[in-house]
């Protein structure tokens, strides 16, 4: 029972100090938002009581006056609260300097209500201004619970000790003080309540959002593995598809072509080095076209160790120099891995994109195919373009 009870003291403690400084804002906003409504009332009381309050006996017009200086001070701390809080609102980083003015403007909201009771219990016994004073503060802002059960038990220690003073009448003193109690209590328990309040609903707008900021990601990894391939990070078939149709339609009158290209005895490679071997080859690979790709080319992983080329503005004559190029360096490139090295050839097949014809990709696609087996066929690690005849 005590464990849980500590246990939950402990995590009220912990989420309390979390959200603290997110709240010095908030309070500072309302501290100005206040003063427009407190600075015009303790104008307007401090002009009632000096003009027009009547007074008979020289304790009323101690009375009064003490009411008027009161309101003075309280409007002097007032201006100096409303700068400071401007001060804040355009340096937000500075959060000690805003903990320090929202802590000093709830503190003043309970002084000012504990002096004008204390003024007014001259000649009444009513406490309405210091329960107006624990309300407004605890309404006004949010503060960590144990601070302000704190602030507020130095405010009812200083208010009682204020009334042993001020009262001589023991039930008086007994009366004013009960009722003094239950003020702070009243004003602890709505200070409580709008910061529990608060506080939960920040949290849970605070876990809604990284809850969002997750899915955000995860859909951003799930296109990605939608367009692109795993191992590779090459386009996905699809993807590279469509960038070839958008590509294609752009030049219709022009010459492009694709190319086939497939790794030579890629399962010698796997059986002899083992798979983690053929997977960085597959990789390394890809980097390798990737790096050598012109303005407008596109490449992607067709499937297992099989490639295929975009080449924009190139007839198949020139779509075969290109790939020749880039065979060439393949062939020189040495692949190394856990201190494993070797070179690797690969075998292209181009085709023209006739775009006039109907499924022109897929044709092409087939031509480029078949290209690609007689250069297989005609001893690997070279490059065959498709006639619309033959294979050349
Ligand atoms: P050829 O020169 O005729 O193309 O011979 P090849 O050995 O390259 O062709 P084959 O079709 O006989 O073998 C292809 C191999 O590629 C078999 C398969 O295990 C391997 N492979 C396919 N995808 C992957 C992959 O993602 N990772 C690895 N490590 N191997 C793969
Ligand atoms: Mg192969
Ligand atoms: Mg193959």
């Amino acid at each position: 029972m005590i464990e849980k009870l500590i246990l939950l003291l402990k995590r009220e403690w912990n989420t309390s100090k979390m959200v603290e400084s997110d709240f010095i804002t908030f309070n500072i906003n309302r501290l100005i938002k206040a003063f427009y409504v407190a600075a015009p009332i303790s104008l307007i009381l401090i002009i009632m009581f000096s003009m027009f309050q009547k007074v008979t006996t020289p304790i009323e017009e101690q009375w009064r006056s003490s009411i008027v200086f009161a309101h003075g001070v309280l409007m002097i701390a007032m201006v100096l609260l409303r700068i400071l809080s401007e001060f804040y609102i355009k340096n937000q980083d500075l959060k000690r300097f805003g903990k320090m003015i929202q802590y000093s403007g709830f503190i003043l909201v309970l002084v000012a209500g504990v002096s004008i009771t204390a003024i007014d219990l001259q000649i009444t016994l009513a406490i309405s201004p210091f329960l107006i004073g624990t309300m407004v503060a605890g309404v006004i802002f949010l503060i960590r619970p144990f601070h302000t059960l704190i602030i507020y038990t130095c405010m009812l220690l200083t208010f009682g000790f204020v009334v042993s003073g001020v009262l001589e009448s023991p039930i008086d003193k007994l009366s004013t003080m009960s009722n003094a109690l239950m003020a702070s209590a009243v004003g602890f328990a709505i200070s409580l309540i709008t910061f529990q309040t608060s506080k939960r609903s920040l949290l849970q707008k605070g876990f809604i959002e990284s809850q969002q900021e997750q899915l955000e990601i995860l859909n951003k990894k799930l296109r990605r593995l939608a367009s692109h391939d795993d191992l590779t990070d090459l386009y996905s078939r699809r993807t590279f598809i469509s960038k070839v149709e958008d590509s294609a339609m752009k030049q219709l009158d022009d010459f492009q072509c694709i190319s086939i290209f497939d790794i030579d005895h890629f399962k010698e490679i796997n059986d002899e080095f083992g798979h983690p071997f053929g997977d960085y080859v597959l990789q390394k690979l890809s980097n390798l076209v990737l790096s050598l790709l012109l303005p407008g080319e596109l490449v992607a992983r067709w499937g297992g160790e099989e490639f295929i080329l975009y080449m924009p503005h190139r007839s198949s004559t020139s779509g075969f120099e290109r790939v020749e190029y880039i065979r060439k360096q393949i062939e020189k490139t040495p692949f190394l891995f856990q201190e494993i090295t070797t070179h690797i050839t690969v075998s292209f097949g181009v085709s023209e994109l006739q775009c006039n014809e109907l499924k022109y990709f897929d044709k092409a696609y087939s031509r480029a195919d078949k290209a690609m087996y007689q250069a297989k066929s005609n001893g690997r690690n070279q490059s065959c373009v498709y006639k619309i005849d033959s294979t050349t």
